[in-house]
């Protein structure tokens, strides 16, 4: 898995996030999510005192957990903000539901819409709620690549949604099992081995 930019990062993350609140029927300790940020690459650099810090070459991630709440912002190495995101996973009480949330830390300025749809999961049945399409990123030569399992791949069908970019809300061109966006260029590919 390759992360060089934020998005690279928050996407599996939000997955690992997902998976982990059925698994625990509640949102996971900030050791579990530090755990998670470990396993995609990023160094653990401090973890303490209600903040924890992450990074590899690229990419910085802050995790700042909170009262019934988690939240990451992952922002690129370079300072800049312009790509930050801000991963949240929280209880949402009106809807009694968990909630995992990808949005761009600077909502305001940022141009093209973020088409991440949120995970939702219910918070008695645990069953989940919305289509998200979450996956891993790997840099191909010329674009970046989402590998989606077949899981994901099927949710994703069902929700009569194939043609819309995960990542921008753009428009997808299909061709066999990939896809590009004819608006941010990211590919999509259905990963067949999960
Ligand atoms: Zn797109």
């Amino acid at each position: 898995m390759d992360v060089y930019e934020p998005i690279m990062g928050a996407f599996p993350i939000a997955k690992k996030l997902w998976r982990k609140i059925i698994e625990n029927k509640g949102l996971p300790s900030p050791d579990a999510v530090g755990k998670m940020l470990e396993s995609i690459g990023l160094e653990k650099l401090f973890l303490g005192k209600g903040l924890g810090v992450f990074r590899n070459n690229f990419v910085i991630a802050l995790l700042i957990p909170r009262e019934n709440m988690i939240a990451v912002d992952f922002v690129s190495a370079t300072g800049d903000l312009s790509d930050a995101l801000e991963l949240i996973a929280y209880y949402d009480r009106e809807i009694d539901c968990y909630v995992v949330e990808i949005i761009p830390a600077n909502e305001l300025e940022y141009e093209e819409n973020l088409g991440v749809e949120p995970v939702i999961i219910d918070a008695k049945t645990f069953e989940l709620k919305s289509y998200p399409v979450l996956g891993e990123f790997k840099q191909g030569k010329k674009t970046i690549i989402l590998k989606v399992d077949s899981e994901t791949y099927k949710l994703w069908k069902e929700s009569g949604k194939l043609n819309v970019c995960p990542v921008c809300g753009g428009e997808l061109r299909w061709r066999g099992k990939r896809a590009v966006c004819t608006d941010c260029g990211i590919e999509v590919v259905v990963d067949e081995e999960r």
